[in-house]
């Protein structure tokens, strides 16, 4: 049985609202809210959900970039919430994260084999720039190595996306957070950089957290898939089970929007309204004030996540 390597328990991150001269705390933004969540040796956990679901706030609680308002984050058997800049850097080789956006996430200055060389000295592993050491990490992720010299802005979107996944590889990580990684590329290009994602993990035995939007894209790449809304996991379980058998409302209206091959959708749900917001979300059921199936015991009753066969779900009615 694998085990895990990231462990999340309780774990909230609410921002301060603050107001007035003397910055006075009125209120909370709560992007996350009480999240338990295992990711598993060796697992793709793909993490969907409208944009301000606070997918990406999570991710950069596990890595250690926001702290903690609450409940602990560890990985393998040690705590990592809570640590000092410096009580962090053992781990920041083994966590890797793989942004959104190419072009900002590369110092349009520097050459690939200053981008690739600067993280691998960062975490020693080697003295100064080595051009054997980035050659070889640019062939493995499908870039010519001898355009280690190039620039950027040379490159294209998905060339660019590939140095920054030879970047994070480069310091040999276990696990890495890929946070809406493939979102700004063409629909071609997507695939391609999935495809690589997926031989990657089993070439060097990684595990991902894929943060999307997308749940079309989220599929290929998922072992496992969570579903969050409003800051809280409503539905998790296995990708194949959760697509072709979706249980929660705002799962079934996700899956809804996409068109998947070999599953009937006669009955579509249409999700209506904007996510409303984290600092004033909805009392009981915090999906109640857009779901079709909401009676008034949701409007009180906040559902807890429980597990039925396999599939953790949060609905009074499931
Ligand atoms: Fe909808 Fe009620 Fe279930 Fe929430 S608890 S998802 S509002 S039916």
């Amino acid at each position: 049985m694998r085990k895990p390597i990231i462990s999340m328990k309780g774990v909230k991150m609410w921002f301060p609202i603050r107001r007035g001269f003397i910055s006075k705390t009125v209120g909370h933004v709560k992007a996350v809210d009480g999240i338990d969540l295992e990711i598993l040796e060796g697992e793709t956990l793909g993490l969907v959900g409208e944009s301000g679901c606070g997918k990406t706030t999570l991710g950069r609680t596990i890595i250690g970039l926001e702290t903690a308002t609450s409940g602990t984050v560890h990985f393998r058997d040690q705590q990592i919430s809570g640590l000092s800049t410096a009580g962090m850097r053992p781990y920041r080789s083994s966590i890797q994260l793989i942004f959104q956006d190419p072009y900002s996430a590369l110092n349009a200055r520097m050459t690939v084999l200053d981008i690739i060389s600067e993280g691998l000295i960062y975490h020693g592993l080697i003295k100064e720039s080595a051009e054997a050491d980035v050659r070889y990490w640019l062939q493995e992720v499908g870039l010519d190595p001898n355009s280690l010299h190039r620039y950027p802005h040379e490159f294209s979107g998905g060339q660019r996306q590939r140095i920054c996944i030879a970047r994070a590889i480069s310091v040999k990580p276990k696990f890495i957070i890929c946070d809406e990684a493939v979102s700004a590329l063409d629909v071609s290009v997507q695939a391609q950089v999935i495809n690589l994602l997926q031989e990657l993990a089993d070439k060097h035995d990684l595990s991902y957290l894929f943060i999307s939007h997308d749940l079309s894209v989220v599929q290929h790449i998922s072992d496992r898939i969570a579903v969050m809304y409003l800051g809280k996991i409503v539905e998790l379980g296995p990708t194949e089970s959760i697509i072709k058998n979706p249980q929660h409302p705002y799962t079934k209206a996700l899956i809804s929007a996409i068109p998947i091959p070999g599953v009937e959708q006669d009955e579509r749900t249409i999700l209506e309204g904007e996510v409303p917001s984290p600092s004033n979300p909805p009392s009981g059921c915090s999906f109640h004030t857009r779901c079709p199936l909401a009676q008034d015991k949701c409007k009180t009753d906040t559902p807890a996540l429980e597990t039925k066969d396999g599939r953790d779900v949060s609905c009074h009615f499931v």
